[in-house]
């Protein structure tokens, strides 16, 4: 096979921190990756309704600014020009079909393999993905057989552990405290620009 090797790093990006892009960037490294796309997630069904989530627009802005110096990592806006709530068996089905003959690596942290028997049409995504585990703090991995992991083609790649998560940042902006070091410098000024997340200084 000679296409390329595509990463797919979905999320709600709310905002984008340095979690995100230190698997990013290492998934891309270990496993070869020609790219490694940031899909910004429309209306992500697991969290709409349980909280308020931030324009999606401003979401990718914050995603763009992140990655524009990082060779290889790309903001992805796939599933807002889609449109409507977003399911990755679509973002996987448009992708597939726009790089025929590419090999796609879908990479999700440790924290979301126990909800992928939630997914929508699961069967379509494992056909077409090699699943990348990335290790999370506050969460270990059930690979027994049976588990939530049977019947993938599954790697995973250990990257630093990093105890961030957009929760705390948005709890941190929210109370003022400094998000410096956790989000990258380029999307603090698009946070403030925009005024995202309450009382950010
Ligand atoms: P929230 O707290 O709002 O759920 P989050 O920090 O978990 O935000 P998401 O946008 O939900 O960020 O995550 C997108 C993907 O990145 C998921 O697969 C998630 O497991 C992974 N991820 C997020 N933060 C980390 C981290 N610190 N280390 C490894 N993987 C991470
Ligand atoms: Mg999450």
């Amino acid at each position: 096979m000679s296409g390329p090797r595509i990463g797919i790093l979905g999320g709600t990006f709310d905002p984008v921190h340095v979690g995100h892009l230190v698997a990013a960037v290492n998934t891309r490294y270990e496993l070869g990756l020609d790219r490694v796309l940031l899909v910004v997630a429309n209306q992500p069904w697991q969290k709409v309704g349980s909280r308020p989530v931030t324009p999606a627009e401003d979401r990718l802005a914050l995603v763009e600014a992140a990655v524009r110096d990082c060779p290889g990592v790309e903001a992805s806006s796939l599933e807002i020009e889609r449109g409507g709530v977003s399911y990755t068996a679509d973002t996987v089905a448009e992708l597939a079909e726009r790089e025929p003959g590419g090999e796609l690596f879908l990479i999700i942290g440790a924290d979301v393999a126990p909800m992928l028997g939630t997914w929508r049409r699961l069967d379509e995504v494992r056909r077409c993905v090699t699943l990348v585990i990335v290790n999370r703090p506050g969460t270990r991995l059930d690979a027994r057989p049976g588990g939530p992991l049977a019947g993938w083609q599954v790697t995973s790649v250990e990257i630093p552990a990093l105890e961030i998560s957009s929760t705390d940042l948005r709890e941190r902006a929210a109370t003022g405290r400094p998000l410096d070091f956790l989000v990258p410098v380029e999307a603090i000024r698009v946070i403030r620009e925009r005024n995202l997340y309450g009382d950010s200084r």
